[in-house]
């Protein structure tokens, strides 16, 4: 046990290094705090029935206890209702408004899956929160890091679309968007038997070209309401710790739909963060409790 925090811990002030420079590079175009468009508020909900609910391969559970929120980290498939909508600015909200907790954050982490030592303490830092995120990942790591996906899915956490190559979006032709958001639900379904209902545009940044192939494919178009600002941070950047704390707190809000990456810095951050999370009242809305209008 202690020989493999110390390997992780190795490995993961190795990655300092090697990360930081390829990863997100596109700061800049990240709008600094929320994630909307300016006045992109249109995030229609596809209503359309799609094909597919392949239930992850080899997950009969036992029925028993069918309709309570599975609320443990338990890998099982068995799914909560669908208590919560996404509203126009990205928000996660109660569908019902008696009856729902309505503090409550949604937490994704983009641009993965890179690197086993920090997927694993990403995973388990959930785990002991007993909280479930979205991944939002690019096809071209999927690709790399297959094993990564599973393991991520397996331990109960959704994926969601980043595109294939994380390329601006907006601005593409239509052919060329269709292509990197198809590619990956294929990929991602080839892997892990199901493909993802979530699409999160790299920056933020899907234009017009990006909402529609969304909804071509079924997928819950967002950004996020609440962004950590992780990806603006450089390895030698004092206090990066406590800077992520501070953004993520000072915008926190009910249905704070709250963007990280996949970085060493946030995988050092996260228990802290999530106790601090838990000490204001909230607790981690499990995503697959979001209904994104899509049959699944
Ligand atoms: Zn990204």
């Amino acid at each position: 046990m202690s020989k493999k925090a110390a390997a992780v811990l190795l490995a993961s002030s190795l990655l300092l290094g090697a990360c930081a420079s390829v990863t997100e590079s596109p700061a800049p175009a990240d709008p600094p705090s929320a994630g909307n468009e300016a006045g992109k508020s249109g995030a229609t909900e596809p209503t359309s029935p799609s094909s597919g609910t392949d239930a992850a391969a080899g997950s009969e559970a036992p029925a028993e206890g069918k309709d309570k929120p599975a609320e443990t980290g338990s890998g099982g498939d068995e799914q909560p209702p669908k208590l919560y909508r996404m509203d126009s600015a990205y928000n996660i909200v109660p569908i019902k408004e008696d009856g729902t907790e309505k503090k409550v954050v949604l937490l994704t982490f983009d641009d993965g899956p890179k690197d086993q030592a920090m997927v694993d303490s990403l995973l388990d830092t959930l785990d002991k929160h007993k909280a479930k995120a979205i991944f939002f990942v690019n096809g071209y790591r999927v690709k790399e890091h297959p094993e990564l996906l599973k393991q991520i899915f397996e331990r109960g956490h959704m994926i969601g679309n980043h595109s294939y190559d994380h390329i601006i979006l907006k601005n593409e032709p239509i052919a060329k968007v269709r292509k990197q958001v198809k590619d990956v639900q294929e990929l991602v379904k080839d892997t892990i038997g199901t493909a993802p209902v979530f699409f999160r545009p790299p920056n933020g940044a899907g234009g017009d070209v990006g909402h529609q192939v969304a909804k071509e494919e079924d997928l819950l178009y967002m950004t996020w309401s609440n962004g950590s600002l992780d990806w603006t941070m450089k390895k030698s950047d004092p206090n990066k710790k406590q800077a992520i704390i501070k953004n993520v707190m000072d915008q926190l809000h009910p249905g704070s739909n709250i963007l990280m990456h996949e970085l060493p810095w946030t995988v050092e951050t996260l228990d802290e963060l999530l106790t601090k999370l838990e000490q204001k009242g909230y607790s981690f809305v499990d995503p697959h409790s979001i209904d994104t209008g899509v049959i699944e």
